[in-house]
């Protein structure tokens, strides 16, 4: 064998895999990796079908396809009221996953530092180390996990290259309000830090919220690449569909490593993403068919020893088992798929410090009829 030093040292299978796996294993019904046990809308099969059969099967721009650029960015305009280039301000890339690594390659170098609220998505600190960079992590507090702005900007320093939020934010189900989006505009004023925005769960808002995105900011947007997913939006997480959005002097550094990284995205899949977002109903629909599902979940499990906490946002739903058990959450998680056949996922291990706050995340992207035989096993515990 030869030597080398492992860039990502005693890195572990993600969180996900592995409690999908254990799901397998025990024949466990899984509300752990959120994707959902679905199929998408048949229409949008059918658009796949036809674009395939109009030979679109050649490479694609390495930007994206036009249709879906154009589609985007009216979109972001309604929404956001953010009038967009779709030929400088939009890529499309093979999910948010490709999106966040490429934003940390374009931008970010050894020695940099990056700012990070934990509870944090598993894939930001790995994606960091990578590139030679520390992660300062800002430690979100149970029960409401409200960020401190005042806290946050004494975090920040010369060496701070970048800060990634996630709003809707996994695993928390918080959502930014916009006063929030406000004072971190107002902290990065006169900075030279970069904002890495992933709002995948943007069509995943509840109670008649709205979803305040960065686009909405001008000062914002001026220094953020944002990131986003067809996977949630269409119920497609394995076709691995996202786009990138930023002021055109970000995207065209993003442009450079896209370019010698992915290239281009499979581009029938690209077509018929295009068509279909033409009918707004198809996004704006998502929330309330997902609230339903939340509060199905919940209501099943009120009276229970499981205490909710709040879920503003994402198909995520913490639950504090602290009524049941004294476990930690991953002995406690491994526990449940054993022996109630229920995976789920813990929290801590989205703490750089692993802290223990007694919480998993259950997922309910799931037909009715699971969600409610899941919470029926769960009552009982
Ligand atoms: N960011 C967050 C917060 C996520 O939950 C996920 C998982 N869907 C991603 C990024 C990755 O998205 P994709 O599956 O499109 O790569
Ligand atoms: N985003 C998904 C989740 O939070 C997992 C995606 C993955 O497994 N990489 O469950």
């Amino acid at each position: 064998m030869i030597k080398f030093n492992s860039k990502l040292g005693a890195s572990e299978l993600s969180i996900f895999t592995k409690m999908s796996a254990m799901a397998t294993k025990y024949d466990a019904i899984n509300l752990g990796q959120g994707f959902p046990n679905f199929d998408c809308d048949p229409h949008l099969k059918s658009l796949i079908s036809k674009y395939l059969d109009l030979g679109k099967s050649q490479y694609a721009l390495m930007s994206g396809v036009s249709e879906l650029r154009y589609s985007i960015a009216a979109k972001c305009n309604q929404l956001y009221h953010r009038d967009l280039n779709p030929d400088s301000e939009i890529t499309v890339t093979a999910g948010a996953t490709q999106a966040i690594f490429t934003v940390l390659t374009a931008f970010v170098k050894a020695g940099d530092e990056v700012i990070v609220f934990d509870p944090a998505y598993d894939s930001y600190k790995p994606c960091i180390a990578l590139h030679g960079a520390k992660t300062v992590v800002y430690e979100l507090q149970a029960p409401d996990f409200k960020i401190d702005w005042q806290r946050f900007k004494s975090l920040t320093n010369n060496k701070t290259k970048m800060v990634i939020i996630n709003n809707p934010h996994n695993p928390l189900g918080t959502t930014y309000s916009e006063n929030d989006l406000l004072q971190l505009q107002e902290i990065l004023s006169g900075t030279d830090i970069i904002v890495l925005s992933d709002e995948v769960y943007e069509h995943l808002v509840f109670d008649n919220c709205l979803h305040h995105s960065v686009l909405s900011y001008n000062d914002l947007f001026n220094r953020t690449l944002s990131v986003y997913s067809f996977g949630k939006t269409f119920h497609i997480t394995g076709w691995k569909l996202g786009y990138c959005v930023g002021p055109e002097y970000l995207m065209s550094e993003f442009r450079k490593v896209h370019q010698w990284n992915v290239f281009s995205v499979n581009s029938f899949v690209q077509y018929a993403i295009a068509e279909y977002l033409g009918d707004e109903s198809n996004y704006l629909t998502l929330s309330s068919f997902y609230e339903k599902k939340r509060n199905l979940f919940n209501n099943a499990l009120k009276g229970s020893r499981w205490k909710a906490l709040a879920c503003k946002g994402t198909y995520f739903q913490l639950y504090d088992y602290s009524e049941i058990s004294n476990l930690g959450d991953t002995e406690f998680a491994e526990w449940l798929v054993n022996k109630h056949g229920i995976a789920s996922i813990p929290i801590s291990v989205f703490f750089e410090s692993k802290r223990q706050d007694n919480l998993i995340r259950f997922c309910f992207a799931k037909t009715d009829e699971v969600l409610v035989e899941a919470a029926e096993v769960l009552s009982n515990i």
